[in-house]
């Protein structure tokens, strides 16, 4: 199959704008005609919810949380950037586009980026309009604080809370349109299946997360934002219910998957400390601003970071990288942190950490001016690990974090199934293989206040229009496949929980399929990933029953999702013989130990698509086309 991504031609900062020009509009009164359903209220959700029900349009949209600002979202901590340029340190669109595209490893789409860095600094108007409380310098206007992968200070904050503000923000425009009746909320609603009918998505279908009961709803178009699945890791910084599940069916009903393999491992997070700990912790990238990483220049160095003295410290971030220092992008200061740990370098008990230093900041500014800058996120750290950053260093370790890969879609966000978009951290369009920190949040708003307005009439005037009902017969195959999926799983009556399972997996991909892989390594996960899913559908422990409120079932469902999706994962890793952004194959590197590509044989995005559960998926390749930047080895010295 050919895969179009239908980005405008001409001149790189007129695309957007022609194209916006050439797109069919759908006239106000036509509007009401269509209904659209939006999976997720996330920042990418719940900006495209209240966007296009602003515009007439009628909206279901769905949640698995029992409200709207519990999703994902709301953890953001460290910032969103945009190229307003507020500190005059020599910003500009041009240097956020580039920036991005450098930071991804030049593995992302020129026409796309560009857009999301133009369409940046509307977001933020938007925002303040909105009334988020940005953080402001004295004079008054907003200020700023830079982030990994770039010189220049643009990302805008609000203390350590900035995706919980953004978030309601875009929730209270939300429920300004549930007032107005343009929107009806379905929480604690989980998507199972996706309807397709004669080659168009005309809707999905959900379980009652309270009642169990299965519900069937049509519409002109899906538009699906539900999230990551950094969490296939087992441990990660995703909040518990993020999942693969609504994406990974929606690949098995002809959406193509993209990029699977990249994944993001952030340098900053508290270090695993248990074999029974469920969840890891960010440390928000914005202390890289501040805080220095430094190791122990002997390896095997037990003694307390206060009495090591200067001469005996590696500060190995800033005598390797000169020019961006601790602010190098994550995977390069993943990687670094890794490499330290394996030198016998790494710090604490478990010899998997490396300290984030704020005391030459304390001395600098005094401890007030960084209380203010990061004072809940000390907080949060001491409640966790009992230690005090103001007196002595974080200790910091890389963890699963954020995914690049996601469901394919062209320059209108929409996948290889008609009327199928996808916004926000579910698609897999903007980042490369790499994100840059504070970019996240960026594309999740792009995406669904300034984008999907516009492409999404560009497809409800072409559409075949056809009434479709929930009575359609399609409707009834997908619940068929969801009750008999759901009967399987209550029916498996193993011994062995599902947590330990998704434990299992998670040690898998992160041995053989995390920071660092290799093609022996790849081969044998796939082995193991595929020995697990079979004593997973044999010796699993799913108790309860499936009419009522069954959190053991919703995470069984997910987890089997998962040990699917994880193949893919491995198998996109291991087709990709190069070595790119958070991609890292240790047959491809510099004499320096830096990710090498390879431009000439997957300059691409890799597209599977689904072939039946015993058959290979298909790999298929959309070139990737550079006509403004040079493709050049990434440097950060
Ligand atoms: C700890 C942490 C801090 C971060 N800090 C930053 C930051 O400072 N800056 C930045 O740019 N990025 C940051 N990120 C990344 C950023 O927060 C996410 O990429 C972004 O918020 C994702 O938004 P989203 O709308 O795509 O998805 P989410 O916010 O994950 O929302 C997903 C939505 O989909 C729904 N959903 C999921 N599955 C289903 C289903 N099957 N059926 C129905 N509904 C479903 C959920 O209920 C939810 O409403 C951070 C990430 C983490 C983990």
């Amino acid at each position: 199959m050919m895969l179009d991504a239908k980005i405008p031609s001409g001149p790189l900062s007129e695309k957007w704008d022609k194209h916006r020009f050439e797109l069919k509009l759908v006239n106000p009164a036509n509007k009401r005609k269509y209904n659209i359903i939006v999976v997720g209220t996330g920042l990418a959700g719940g900006s495209a919810a209240a966007s296009l029900a602003e515009l007439g349009y009628y909206v279901k949209n769905f949640c698995v949380q029992d409200s709207p600002r519990r999703a994902h979202s709301i953890a953001a901590q460290g910032g969103i950037n945009a190229a307003k340029n507020y500190q005059n340190d020599g910003d500009s669109i041009w240097r956020l586009f580039y920036d991005t595209i450098k930071g991804g490893d030049f593995r992302a789409r020129e026409g796309n980026v560009y857009r999301l860095a133009q369409v940046s600094n509307h977001i933020i108007d938007h925002c303040v309009a909105q009334g988020i409380p940005f953080a402001r310098e004295y004079g008054g206007l907003l200020a700023n604080r830079s982030f990994g992968g770039a010189q220049v200070s643009r990302t805008f904050y609000a203390r350590g809370q900035t995706g919980q503000q953004l978030l309601l923000g875009a929730y209270s425009s939300l429920m300004r349109q549930v007032a107005a009746g343009q929107v009806t909320l379905f929480p604690r609603r989980e998507m199972l299946d996706l309807v397709v009918i004669n080659g168009q998505t005309r809707g999905i279908v959900v379980r009652n997360l309270v009642t169990g009961d299965i519900e069937s709803h049509a519409a002109d178009a899906v538009v699906m934002c539900t999230g990551g699945y950094a969490n296939v890791f087992y441990l990660s910084t995703n909040a518990m219910a993020s999942n693969v599940s609504a994406t990974y069916r929606a690949y098995k009903k002809g959406a193509f998957f993209a990029n699977p393999c990249y994944t993001q491992i952030h340098p900053t997070c508290i270090p695993v400390h248990g074999t029974y700990q469920s969840k890891l912790t960010l440390m928000s990238e914005s202390l890289r601003n501040d805080g220095r990483v430094w190791v122990p220049k002997t390896p095997g160095d037990k003694r307390s970071p206060n009495q090591i003295p200067e001469s005996e410290r590696d500060y190995y971030l800033e005598r390797k990288y000169p020019s961006f220092g601790n602010l190098v992008p994550r995977d390069v200061a993943s990687r670094n942190a890794k490499a330290q740990c394996d030198m016998g370098k790494g710090v604490g008990e478990t010899g998997f950490a490396v300290y984030l230093d704020f005391e030459d900041a304390i001395k600098r500014d005094g401890k007030d001016v960084i209380s203010q800058k990061y004072g809940n996120l000390f907080q949060m750290y001491e409640k966790i690990t009992a230690s005090n950053p103001y007196e002595e260093p974080m200790m910091i370790y890389p963890a699963s974090h954020y995914v690049m890969g996601g469901l394919w879609v062209d320059y209108n966000l929409m996948s290889t199934l008609p009327g199928l978009f996808v916004l926000g951290e579910a698609n897999f369009s903007d980042h490369g293989a790499n994100r840059l920190g504070a970019s996240a949040l960026m594309q999740g708003l792009a995406d669904g206040y300034f984008v999907i307005p516009y492409t999404i009439g560009g497809y409800l005037v072409g559409m075949d229009h056809t009434e479709v009902t929930t009575d359609h017969p399609a409707f009834k195959e997908a619940t068929h496949y969801v009750n008999a999926r759901t009967g399987r799983l209550l029916s498996i009556n193993g011994k062995r929980t599902v947590d330990d399972f998704h434990r299992e997996l998670g040690h898998i991909l992160w041995e053989y399929c995390g920071m660092s892989r290799n093609d022996d390594g790849l081969l044998k996960a796939r082995k193991l990933i595929q020995a697990l899913r079979e004593e997973f559908w044999g010796n699993a422990l799913v108790p309860g029953v499936s009419e009522d409120f069954n959190q053991s079932l919703e995470r069984a469902g997910r987890v089997a999702d998962f040990l699917e999706f994880a193949e893919l994962l491995v198998m996109d890793a291991f087709e990709r013989k190069e070595s790119c952004g958070g991609h890292f194959n240790e047959a491809y590197q510099t004499e320096e130990h830096e990710a090498k590509r390879d431009d000439e044989n997957f300059c691409h995005v890799a597209a599977w698509e689904y072939k039946g559960d015993d058959t290979d998926p298909e790999r298929h390749k959309e070139p990737l086309v550079f006509e403004n930047v040079e493709l050049t080895q990434r440097s950060y010295k």
